[in-house]
Parts: C-alpha cells; sequence; structure tokens
C-alpha cells in the first residue's frame, strides 16, 4: 500500500526519464506524498494506494516543471537605446567600449533599492513561472561591488519560497568596473579575497560563474577566480566562446564546471573536452538572436560526442531582453535545429545538471513532486507554439501553484 497526499490520475507523462522518447508513460498516474514522488506510472499497474485527494485529468499531459538555468533577472533600467544602436548598425563590443553595454546596467542596479529590484525581479520571474517553471538560476554582476553583488544576491534569495526553487550564482567577474579600468588583476584579486569569501559566509552563493571574452576577462584570470570558488567548494560555471574563440570552453571543462554557456565558437577540442568533463553545455539561442549573430554552436558535434544540451533564456537587459522559456526552446529549434524532444530536455534533465540538481528535471519515484501539467495532445507542442501559453496547472514541491 502507497500512501499518498495527491493522486494525479488519467494523465499522460512526458517523464524525461529513461531510454524511450520523451520517457513518454501513458494512460499514467502520479502519487504524490509530501514534496515528493511516491509512485509513478501506467495507472492499471499502480499498487494499491491511499490518497487524501485525487486530481483526476483525462487527455491532459504533464512534464518535469521547466527549468531556466541561466538568468540576469536581478537588475534595474533597461537598454532599448542600446537596441536601437545596434538596428543601426554599431557592434556589442563597440557598444561595451564606448561605456554602453553591462556597465550602464551596473550603473542603474548601484543606484536601486533592495526594494525596487525585488519588485521588478519579481515581476519577471512570475512571467516565467506563468510558463511552467519551476526553478530558475539567478546570477549576480551587475553590482561589481561588494555591496551590490550582496544586494543583488539577497534579492535573488528573497525571490526563493515554496512556489520557486532559485539557484544563486555569482557573476563578479561579468565586466570590469570604471574604479578599476585598466586594472582588471587587481579587480580579479579584490573580488577573491574581499567579494567572494564574504558572499560565501552569508550563504548567498550556490556556484560561481564569469564572463571569458576578449571585452571581458582573461583565461589566466578566470583561472584565478575558479581555483577561489573550488576552493571554498563552490562549483563553477562560464559563459564562454560567445564572441570569438577564447578557448573558455576547454577552460571550464578543466575545472569540471557544471555548465559552459553560449559556445557559438567552441571548437571540435572544446566539444571534446565538455564530453570527457560531463559540462553541460548551455544553449542561449535569444542572445544569438538579438546580436544578429552568424556562428551556431557546434550542435552536430555535442550530439555525436554526447554533450548534454541546456536551454535557457539568459534574460538580461543586454543581449537578451526574453523573459520567455518557451520563447528560448522555440529559437533553439528554430535557429540551432534542436528537435523538440531535445528542447524540452533542455530545459527540463539536462537544465537540471546544469544547475548540478539531482532531485529535479525528471519525474520520477523519489524525485521533487515538481510538475506542469498542459493542455496539449503530444509533447512537441511545447517547442512548436508561441503566443500560446499551454500551461493548465503548475504543481510545485507537491502544491498546486
Ligand atoms: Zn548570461
Amino acid at each position: 500500500m502507497v500512501q499518498c497526499d495527491l493522486l494525479i490520475r488519467g494523465i499522460n507523462i512526458a517523464s524525461m526519464s529513461g531510454n524511450s522518447s520523451y520517457g513518454i508513460i501513458e494512460n499514467g498516474a502520479i502519487a504524490i506524498r509530501d514534496s515528493t514522488i511516491a509512485w509513478i506510472g501506467k495507472e492499471d499497474l499502480a499498487p494499491e494506494l491511499k490518497t487524501k485527494k485525487t486530481l483526476s485529468l483525462p487527455g491532459k499531459w504533464v512534464s518535469p516543471a521547466l527549468i531556466d538555468c541561466h538568468t540576469h533577472i536581478v537588475f534595474s533600467g533597461n537598454r532599448a537605446w542600446e537596441f536601437e544602436d545596434r538596428l543601426k548598425g554599431k557592434s556589442y563590443q563597440e557598444i561595451a567600449k564606448s561605456g554602453g553595454g553591462i556597465i550602464s546596467t551596473v550603473n542603474e542596479t548601484r543606484k536601486s533599492s533592495s526594494e525596487d529590484l525585488l519588485k521588478v525581479a519579481k515581476n519577471r520571474l512570475n512571467v516565467l513561472q506563468s510558463e511552467g517553471v519551476g526553478t530558475v538560476e539567478i546570477k549576480s554582476g551587475y553590482g561589481l561591488d561588494l555591496s551590490t553583488e550582496k544586494k543583488m544576491l539577497e534579492v535573488a534569495k528573497e525571490l526563493e519560497n515554496e512556489q520557486i526553487c532559485i539557484k544563486k550564482t555569482f557573476l563578479g567577474a561579468h565586466a570590469l568596473p570604471p574604479e578599476y579600468a585598466e586594472k582588471s588583476d587587481d579587480y580579479i584579486k579584490y573580488i577573491c579575497e574581499e567579494v567572494l569569501p564574504e558572499l560565501h559566509n552569508l550563504s548567498l552563493i550556490d556556484a560561481v560563474d564569469a564572463f571569458c571574452e576578449n571585452i571581458a576577462f582573461s583565461n589566466h584570470q578566470i583561472e584565478i577566480l575558479f581555483e577561489k570558488a573550488i576552493s571554498l567548494d563552490l562549483p563553477v560555471k562560464l559563459h564562454a566562446d560567445q564572441l570569438s574563440n577564447s578557448g573558455g570552453t576547454e577552460l571550464a571543462a578543466s575545472f569540471g564546471a557544471l555548465s559552459a554557456d553560449h559556445l557559438e565558437y567552441t571548437s571540435q577540442k572544446g566539444v571534446e573536452a565538455l564530453a570527457e568533463s560531463g559540462t553541460v553545455a548551455v544553449l542561449l539561442p535569444g542572445a544569438f538572436l538579438m546580436l544578429n549573430e552568424k556562428q551556431k554552436p557546434p550542435i552536430d558535434d555535442f550530439r555525436k560526442m554526447s554533450v548534454p544540451m541546456a536551454i535557457a533564456t539568459d534574460c538580461n537587459p543586454g543581449s537578451s531582453p526574453i523573459c520567455s522559456i518557451r520563447f528560448a526552446m522555440s529559437l533553439a529549434a528554430n535557429l540551432f535545429h534542436l528537435t523538440p524532444e531535445e528542447c524540452l530536455a533542455g530545459v527540463t534533465s539536462e537544465a537540471a545538471k546544469a544547475l548540478g540538481i539531482e532531485s529535479k528535471g525528471t519525474l520520477e519515484i523519489g524525485k521533487d513532486a515538481d510538475i506542469a501539467i498542459w493542455d496539449i495532445s503530444h509533447p512537441n507542442e511545447l517547442a512548436y507554439w508561441l503566443g500560446i501559453n499551454p500551461l493548465s496547472k503548475l504543481i510545485i514541491a507537491g502544491k498546486m501553484i
């Protein structure tokens, strides 16, 4: 006899686990006890169940709640003027070099109160949640000083509640702040010695990220930061090979990074390094679209080498003002030619790996009961429709949202 609090029955399940396509279980049922899955399978094979409540949903599909594994949603202001400049022909690098880009958001975010930051971030989070997202990674990196990085991560922490899981990533090495102009080594020293340890002591950091690029930080500087992160037992991830091939992917893999993100210019050697280290390739097709990039990540090579591919919004005010995980899925399909199944895995099972979360991303006995319920006739519709929200219900940690 299986005791449970909630039994969902009459459903078709895209469990995203096992070897079959989408891990489909037709005519299935899921029994939830407390916040986890107590039983899942074909309904006619269910053991004797004693439940407090039953939800009968004939014809509906369920999948793991979606995971947005790369966002920058805590920021103030916007950069629509920069969008306009880019449309008039300026490149992202030119805008960054002329004082625009990330630094303009840093200035706005430094001035903003915690309350205002919380308000705007909460709105963005609600939009993601309305599409079925149950876990969101949020990066700092618009402070670039101790007090603002702390403010951003505290806001991220405050966003976490029973209805949404938040992973907080320290992105102090996002850009060089104006007060450290021409002194990037000193800045890396500052964040390694003063910022990172302090924020880690306050339990505000789940992982450490950096931006490896000729307009950002060098491979050697990132090595110094990652060594510090590893010494604090913090996992690392990296914005790598987005605008040029700097060997960032190999660098991330050499540190056993959870993920390497962007990867438009990743070489064959980089792909092999990811395969060897088990690092997830996080694809950010929104930034590719908004920056009008031409070179695509080496998707076929990732497939050949069985590198797990996740997809995220990269929601940020500069290169990806996109707050829709399903739009990111559609872009991954239409721009990068991922299959609809790869797209759904990219925001469930593979996104969970990119965050180092073992309890989410698939529907299996013992995993968290984070479940999205959909009005669709097949899970391939989730990367297909745009402008129609097929979410029917969202269950997070066993509770209906
Ligand atoms: Zn990013």
